[in-house]
């Protein structure tokens, strides 16, 4: 499992349950011989979001038998720590606002920072070179740690400090969410953007009640907002 060449095939996604994770996963199962999945249980309100990554892995198995065999481990690190030392919209019963320096109070600082370190040192351990996330600068919340830059400085950061040659891929990164809708069609057809519209979830409240034509949600939460928008942008193209 440690040679070079096993390590280069296989991938670690950062899959949380949403539809920009989910989109990335079948990518890299397009792409990579073997692939695990990493979840992060930090206290989030949108919880529920970990308890749909099991239907949508049972979904993608049933789209395609090559991802059925190529799906590996799925891996889940409660990080309570992240709730305790942020104080954000996120983790708390408050409202969903904007904040000072024009960032959503949805922001929990160094949260991809640190979601792409565990990764990393989980990957190490797995003999996995390259980490998949679903970081997006162009649709995105104004969140710092979702810019290339950023990514392309932790790569660089990683690499070093574990004297590894990890590759950090950032498929959604140029897109925006109706190109998220239509990459996930190229991946797997209407059979794929089915399974993200039923299963996987968006909503920053955590909520499941009504079900729209892009999915479940409250409809009101920017990111209920932003699926809608780039759903109907898709359905119109
Ligand atoms: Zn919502």
């Amino acid at each position: 499992m440690n040679d070079k060449s096993t390590e280069n095939e296989s991938a670690l996604v950062l899959f949380s349950g949403g539809q920009d994770s989910a989109t990335c996963l079948a990518w890299a199962l397009e792409r990579f011989a073997r692939v695990e999945t990493i979840g992060f249980d930090y206290g989030q309100r949108h919880g529920i979001e970990l308890e749909c990554r099991a239907d949508i892995i049972d979904g993608l198995k049933k789209i395609r038998p090559e991802w059925a065999r190529r799906l590996g481990e799925q891996h889940t690190l409660d990080i309570p720590t992240l709730a305790e030392i942020s104080d954000t919209a996120l983790t708390r019963e408050v409202a969903i606002e904007m904040g000072e320096g024009g960032l959503p109070n949805t922001f929990v600082p160094g949260r991809n920072l640190l979601f792409l370190t565990f990764a990393a040192a989980l990957a190490y351990r797995r003999g996995i070179a390259n980490i998949v996330g679903g970081m997006c600068e162009t649709d995105f919340s104004g969140y710092p740690d979702c810019r290339d830059d950023t990514i392309k400085a932790l790569n660089t950061a990683l690499n070093l400090g574990m004297d590894k040659k990890f590759e950090l891929h950032t498929p959604l990164m140029w897109l925006d969410k109706a190109q998220t809708w239509k990459l996930a069609e190229q991946l797997g057809g209407r059979a794929l953007v089915d399974l993200i519209v039923e299963k996987s979830h968006t909503c920053y409240l955590g909520e499941r009640g009504a079900r729209h034509a892009w999915g479940f949600g409250c409809g009101e939460c920017p990111a209920c907002r932003l699926r809608a928008k780039g759903w109907e942008a898709y359905a119109a193209s």
